[in-house]
């Protein structure tokens, strides 16, 4: 079954800037979608689309894989943590924004940053973390809520090798056991290709998608 699809999808911002045009892209439920295209394609554009942080010019989308607000989770390349909030205060933040106490939340959290392995940082603050570790907060607190579906804007792409390559394989370990809808953007096409069922390719000028290349490898990856 579909979970998030563009119909026909144009965007055009305010300034005039067509960022989007004919896009039609249909994610399945549990598949692993990247984006791949030089920087101004349009790849940011379709996952704020998918994520209704912008609405298309033209076109129409459908979001049956998405249930309701906490279903979809964001992450970013800048992990974008509280620098003044512990590790712990952090990963609460979705769950505070929905009234829900610390204490109340407390198994989820530490649910969370056990799936990144993170347990024993919880009273770190981010200045104390690598690059690679504050994404693996910034993941768990995408994943706090329980989503369905994430979509992921170049998450590694500040990261050295070594911590990206690690994180890749958690990612793709992760995906294993959850089998979330995921649409991943990103500039390494090596990485499409280790994590995804599917790369998507985007051109520049006017954000419209070149090719989809199915890829052929069953997982286990391993
Ligand atoms: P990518 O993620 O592939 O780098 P984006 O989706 O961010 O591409 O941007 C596509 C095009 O739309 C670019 O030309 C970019 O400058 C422009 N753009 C993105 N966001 C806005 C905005 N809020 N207002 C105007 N233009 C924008
Ligand atoms: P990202 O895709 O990294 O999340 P944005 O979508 O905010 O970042 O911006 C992508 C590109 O669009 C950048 O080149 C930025 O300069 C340009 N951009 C963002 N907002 C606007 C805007 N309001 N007007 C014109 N260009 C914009």
């Amino acid at each position: 079954p579909t979970a998030i699809a563009l119909h026909q999808v144009n965007k055009i911002y305010a300034n005039g800037t067509v960022a989007l045009q004919g896009v039609d892209l249909a994610v399945r439920q549990g598949e692993f979608v990247s984006l791949v295209g030089p920087s101004g394609c349009g790849k940011s554009t379709v996952l704020k689309l998918m994520a209704g942080l912008a609405a298309p010019s033209n076109g129409y989308l459908e979001t049956p894989g998405i249930a309701g607000d906490r279903d979809l989770a964001y992450v970013f390349q800048d992990a974008a943590l509280m620098p003044w909030a512990t590790v712990l205060d952090n990963v609460h933040l979705p769950l505070k924004l929905k009234g829900q106490s610390l204490r109340g939340s407390r198994s989820h959290i530490q649910a969370a940053l056990n799936l990144v392995a993170l347990q024993g940082f919880e009273h770190s603050y981010p200045r104390e973390l690598s690059g690679g570790m504050k994404m693996r907060v910034s993941i768990a607190r995408a994943l706090v809520t329980n989503p369905h579906v994430l979509l992921m804007d170049e998450p590694f792409g500040a990261l050295d090798e070594m911590s990206r390559s690690r994180l890749n394989s958690d990612l793709l370990q992760l995906w294993e056991e959850y089998h979330w809808t995921v649409v991943f953007v990103t500039h390494n096409i090596y990485e499409a290709v280790y994590l995804s069922h599917r790369v998507v390719v985007m051109g520049s000028q006017p954000g419209r998608i070149l090719a989809e290349v199915p890829i052929d490898v069953p997982y286990p990856r391993d």
